[in-house]
């Protein structure tokens, strides 16, 4: 049996944008089912690369019940909503790796999922696992994200990386990150990102 091209793929500000609090003006990242909102070319780019036989996989840091800021059930409950919607719009997700941990935690934080561990990207881990559960390609498969933090992780785990950086965005702006944003592929959208993935075989 031959490994399988992949499409990793980060999940805030890459397949969903940031939820905005109508009231407060607060930015967070989705911890509730309808907070899921697709950013611009996220179902088309996921179709052409299914109909191009890539397996999706996708990789996210979901420190919130660690910090304390929201409870584990949450977050799972929002990636399973995830999942369900892409279903429904024809977009089977083949695996999910969630990394619930955070170094330094935060108030009322679940203690549980207080530390180090190996999951949490810049770290391969969440890559590394789909790569096997998958029987992933590691030379025919991307890590997509929105951050420098995925393209290093994408690089720790020896696959190749596309990074969405939309025109114009201040907001959480990625280049933060500097020179560690350096990625083989950038695009302003996902399915211009998927696009140039296909065109480079
Ligand atoms: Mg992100
Ligand atoms: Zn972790």
């Amino acid at each position: 049996m031959s490994a399988r091209p992949g499409l990793l793929v980060d999940r805030d500000g890459t397949l969903v944008d940031v939820h905005r609090d109508g009231e407060t003006g607060t930015v967070h990242t989705a911890f509730h089912p309808s907070h899921l909102r697709f950013l611009p070319g996220v179902l088309e780019g996921l179709r052409a690369a299914k109909q191009a036989g890539f397996t999706i996989g996708v990789v996210t840091n979901q420190p919130g019940a660690a910090k304390g800021q929201v409870d584990r059930a949450s977050i799972e409950r929002t990636n399973a909503a995830l999942l369900s919607m892409l279903e429904a719009e024809g977009v089977k997700v083949d695996g999910l790796e969630a990394c619930l941990h955070h170094p330094d935690g935060g108030p009322g934080g679940d203690d549980s999922l207080v530390g180090p561990c190996d999951c949490r990207k810049p770290k391969p881990g969440m890559l590394t696992t789909l790569i096997a559960t998958l029987d992933l390609d590691p030379a025919r498969t991307w890590m997509i994200g929105d951050t420098g933090t995925d393209m290093e992780a994408g690089r720790a785990a020896q696959v190749r990386t596309a990074l969405v950086f939309p025109s114009g965005r201040c907001e959480l702006c990625p280049l933060r990150d500097g020179p560690k944003a350096s990625a083989d592929v950038v695009a302003t959208t996902f399915d211009a990102v998927v696009a140039e993935i296909l065109r480079r075989g």
